[in-house]
């Protein structure tokens, strides 16, 4: 019986996950479970999977959850607080943890599971983002086991030459053909996306994901992010990752070797393909997802990416090629974007342009410890809400 820890169990990537183990429970059994306050999700699942530990970050949240799990008479530890999410990253009984929170909070905790040296199932690409050397190099130095969830670069994976470990450039890899669905608001030229509501960009046409995650594909910085997560997990630059808009989203990407061969991964766009790729690697187990049904799929498209529609995308490849500090300060911006647009405080076309006034702006060095990514990151979260109350004065 293998361990698995879930961050971010309440949220799309973590029920998937949950959704898998489910189906395997003679081979995984859960140990611990993490949510920020969404109380009765948790309780749900602790009544599913009964973890041994519970960690709910708010401390109200937490005290509810509590309450339930003693009026049900569950054996489970309820524990609260950011800190209480690396003890369950780190917990000896799981040797599996799946990095499901979003976002620059899932930061610490994943890299706590890469320094426990679990087989790390990593969603949250944004830990990437923000801190890819430091990360890889505790993949290295704890013989931590990588497994990218995020399909492209999971698809990635599978694609690379056999017996691959993430972080290399494997010999007679030419090229990463990184593919994008392009969003809800494809082909759409910039004039028209400045009325953009939330509704609309989370609806997004082939995937059913968070919110967050949802508008980065619409503005297309979750492209971006994931260049700076591609280099990062398959040890390269910029250059030999290329953007390829592929609406259908069955492709999830693709390598090119030296000899004119691509290799691709196909698959309905179903996280639980990549998740159940990430826990049963190097075996394959059911994931309750689709037959991929090809006659019915019918035509795979592809056009280049519009970088004057979506100029997030441009702004994340100008910080890839900069690196350093830079991605850190494009993540921060673009979550107190993200936060704003979705409460109505900014435009959907105001995403770009508070990113790019912060890599205009925010001052930044070499990010040598993970104490100068979080400084460098609050730094460029106090830029940009500044800036956003600015604009409201403004208005
Ligand atoms: P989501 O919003 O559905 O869920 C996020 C989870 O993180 C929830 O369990 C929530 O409780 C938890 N969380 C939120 N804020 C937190 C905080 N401050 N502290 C602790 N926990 C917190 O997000 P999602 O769509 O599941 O995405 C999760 C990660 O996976 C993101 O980094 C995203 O980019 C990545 N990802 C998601 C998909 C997808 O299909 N949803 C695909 C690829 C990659
Ligand atoms: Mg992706």
């Amino acid at each position: 019986m293998i361990g698995v820890a879930v961050l971010g169990s309440t949220g799309s990537v973590g029920v998937s996950t949950l959704d898998v183990v489910a189906r395997h429970r003679d081979r995984f059994k859960v140990v611990a479970l993490t949510a920020h306050r969404d109380v009765d999700g948790l309780f749900k699942q602790c009544l599913e999977h009964q973890p041994k530990l519970a960690v709910m970050v708010d401390e109200k949240a937490a005290q509810r959850l509590a309450a339930l799990v003693k009026e049900h008479g569950l054996k489970l530890e309820v524990r609260s607080g950011p800190a209480s999410l690396l003890d369950a990253a780190a917990m000896p009984e799981a040797p599996y943890v799946m990095a499901a929170i979003v976002g620059a909070a899932g930061l610490e905790a994943t890299l706590a599971a890469v320094r426990a040296g679990k087989r790390v199932l990593l969603a949250n690409k944004e830990a990437l983002v923000m801190a890819g050397g430091l990360f890889m190099d505790a993949v290295r130095g704890h013989g931590a086991e990588l497994m990218p969830i995020d399909s492209e670069h999971n698809a990635v994976f599978q694609c690379m030459p056999g017996g691959y470990r993430a972080g290399t450039w494997p010999r007679g890899v030419r090229r990463i053909l990184l593919t994008a669905s392009g969003g809800p608001f494809r082909g759409w030229p910039l004039e028209r996306l400045a009325e953009v509501t939330p509704a609309e960009a989370c609806a997004h046409p082939t995937w059913s994901m968070g919110r967050k995650i949802s508008v980065d594909s619409a503005t297309m910085m979750n492209k971006g992010l994931e260049v700076i997560e591609a280099c990062w997990l398959f040890g390269t630059s910029p250059e030999r990752v290329e953007v390829l808009v592929h609406p259908q989203s069955v492709i999830h990407s693709m390598v090119e070797y030296d000899d004119g061969s691509v290799l691709a991964q196909l698959s309905n766009p179903d996280m639980r393909t990549p998740i159940a790729h990430g826990l049963g690697w190097p075996e394959r187990l059911t994931a309750g997802v689709e037959p991929l049904d090809m006659l019915a799929r019918g035509n795979l498209d592809f056009e280049p990416p519009d970088l004057e529609s979506f100029p997030c995308l441009k702004l994340a490849m100008q910080a890839a090629e900069e690196g350093d500090g830079a991605p850190v300060v494009l993540n921060a911006a673009n979550e107190v974007a993200v936060a704003a647009f979705l409460s109505g405080r900014l435009s959907f076309t105001g995403i770009a342009e508070l990113v790019d006034s912060a890599l205009q702006e925010v001052p930044r060095g070499r990010c040598a410890s993970l104490d100068d990514v979080l400084a460098l990151d609050r730094r460029a979260r106090d830029a940009s809400e500044a800036r956003i109350g600015a604009l409201a004065r403004s208005a």
